[in-house]
Formats: structure tokens, C-alpha cells, sequence
């Protein structure tokens, strides 16, 4: 049985989990390529024109490979830390790849809770039984792509620069180098080091969280904040990028809690969809680069009292 797996949204957080398990499973697995053109044009003629990039890209992955397998992945993906969410969008992706795309597969679509190991198992199950009916191959192939998915590590953290900025969005924005158009080289060759967020622990992102009226309920939002906020006020970084889905409405929040928290603490949004230009990228890249040098040598030509 040949299982396909888009190449999209959380793919980039959990893909060892997913290939590992349909693999061990005794599925063949084809995965869609790095996204390319071809895969965003796709993604733009099928997806609703209302949806953020990154669900239009993943409407493209599934166009991609959709007529090449017997059934594909569309992850349903409800909840991935206890008592939080995350945005609609995922909870109700099977009907709008269904009702935007013709004549899709078969597809593996069960809710996926990923917040404890019994309801992820339950998952398992449900999406196993259209591989196999073996329940211990389930059961010893769950727990393989447990443990290896942990001890895989995502999250970049450059060493040795002289400015450095935190980088934060959502992991497939983040991660996806055709759409956010290589911003971490862009930044290394520009002399500036990136650090995201799975280099803080959850203690540390929480410490700013709970000083929030309310506690967010979102697990993007919360991330996204308690690293930022934490990381410019212990002045951990000399700036912030933050990479932004344009018509995300999550991102709104954040970005707005987020200028709230950190004053006139250098701070740039880029918003991304399928018109921004690499042109356009660029310009605010440098002169927010130029602006972080800026503030440096100033500060370093402040003389030093006592
Ligand atoms: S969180 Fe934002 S960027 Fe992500 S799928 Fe939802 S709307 Fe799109």
C-alpha cells in the first residue's frame, strides 16, 4: 500500500513520527517534494483564495502526489499540549482539501490528540487499521516512532556571531525555505545569528505567559510570545524577526501581545504570502540588519562610568 504524506503545515516538526510509523507498519511512503513552484501554483489554484499561504502550499503538496498513491495523510491535527489548541484551520483540513481538490484518494484523516501518548496511540490504531490488522506491529512500530522522533532535534541555534535575533512564526514558516526564501542563510551571510524557539524550555516561554490577564489557549501563541518576550527582555538577542502568514488571525494577536510586552525593542513582521517578492524580503532584511549595527556601535560608544 503506498501511503502519501504532504510535505506541509507540521510535517516539518513531526515527519521521523509519521514515515517512521507507516513505514514499520509495512506502508511504502511518498512523500511530496520541497515545495517549488509548481507546488505553490497548485496550491493557489485549488485552495480557497481567503486561506493563508501555509494551508494553500499543503492543498499543493496533496495535488502533488495525490494520483500516485493508494491512500494519503491528511493530518486532522486537534491538539498538541494538554489544555490548549491550535488554529481551526488543521481541525478542519480533510474538508477543505476534499472540497477543493477532485477526485482525491482514499484518505487518513482520524483526529490526531497529540498532547499524551495514549490518545497519539489511539491515533495509531485508527490509522493502522488501513495498513494492517496486526495490532503488535502497530503497538512496536507506534513505540519506534516515538522514540526516534524524540531524539530528533529541530530548531536552529547559530553560534559565534557578533549580532544575533530570535526567529520566530510557525514551525512550516520558519522551516520552509521556498516561501520564507532562505531567511536564515540570508541572515548567517549578513553576519546575523538566529536562534527559534525549541531552543527555550517550556519554564522559561511560560515566565511572561502568566503574566498575562488570560492564559492563551493557543500552543502557536503561547510559544511564539513567552520565547520573544522572554529573549528581548533578558536582552538574550539584539532583535526579533518574526515570520507572519498574512490572513493568519493568530499571528495578529501574537504580534500585536508581543509589541505590547517589549517596547521599542528592535522588532520586525514579515508578512508573508504568494505575492511577496524576494526584492521586497530583502530591503527590510538589510535595513533592519543595518539598523541592529547601528544600535550596536552606538551603544559601544557610550562611555562606561566607574
Ligand atoms: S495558525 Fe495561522 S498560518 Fe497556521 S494554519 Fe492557522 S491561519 Fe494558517
Amino acid at each position: 500500500m503506498k501511503i502519501g504524506i504532504p510535505k506541509g503545515l507540521l510535517y516539518y516538526k513531526y515527519h521521523v513520527f509519521l514515515e517512521t510509523y507507516f513505514k514499520e507498519i509495512g506502508a511504502e511512503i511518498v512523500v511530496s517534494p520541497d515545495t517549488n513552484k509548481e507546488i505553490l501554483d497548485l496550491g493557489v489554484k485549488y485552495c480557497v483564495d481567503e486561506a493563508c499561504l501555509p494551508i494553500k502550499i499543503f492543498h499543493g503538496h496533496v495535488a502533488k502526489i495525490k494520483d500516485e498513491v493508494d491512500i494519503i495523510l491528511i493530518p486532522r491535527v486537534m491538539q498538541l499540549k494538554e489544555k490548549e489548541y491550535i488554529c481551526p484551520k488543521f481541525c478542519g483540513l480533510p474538508e477543505m482539501v476534499f472540497n477543493s481538490i477532485p477526485n482525491m484518494p482514499k484518505a487518513i484523516t482520524n483526529p490526531i490528540y497529540a498532547n499524551n501518548n495514549t490518545k497519539l496511540y489511539k491515533w495509531a490504531i485508527d490509522a493502522g487499521k488501513y495498513i494492517t490488522d496486526d495490532i503488535n506491529l502497530i503497538f512496536n512500530s507506534f513505540n519506534r516512532a516515538l522514540i526516534k522522533q524524540s531524539a530528533h532535534k529541530t530548531g536552529i541555534r547559530n553560534e559565534n556571531f557578533e549580532i544575533n535575533i530570535a526567529l520566530s512564526g510557525h514551525p512550516y514558516n520558519i522551516y520552509e525555505n521556498f516561501t520564507n526564501m532562505n531567511i536564515v542563510e540570508k541572515l548567517n551571510k549578513s553576519g546575523v545569528g538566529v536562534i527559534t524557539e525549541e531552543y527555550l524550555s517550556d519554564d522559561l516561554k511560560n515566565i511572561n505567559v502568566k503574566k498575562l490577564y488570560k492564559k492563551p489557549f493557543w500552543t502557536f501563541l503561547r510559544e511564539n510570545y513567552g520565547f520573544t518576550t522572554y529573549e528581548a527582555l533578558e536582552k538574550k538577542v539584539d532583535g526579533i524577526i518574526y515570520l507572519s502568514s498574512f490572513a493568519c488571525g493568530i499571528d495578529s494577536v501574537v504580534t500585536e501581545l508581543i509589541k505590547d510586552e517589549i517596547g521599542d525593542f528592535p522588532f520586525l513582521i514579515l508578512k508573508i504570502d504568494e505575492q511577496t517578492g524576494e526584492a521586497g524580503l530583502d530591503t527590510r532584511i538589510e535595513a533592519f540588519v543595518d539598523m541592529l549595527e547601528r544600535r550596536q556601535e552606538n551603544e559601544s560608544d557610550i562611555p562606561s562610568h566607574g
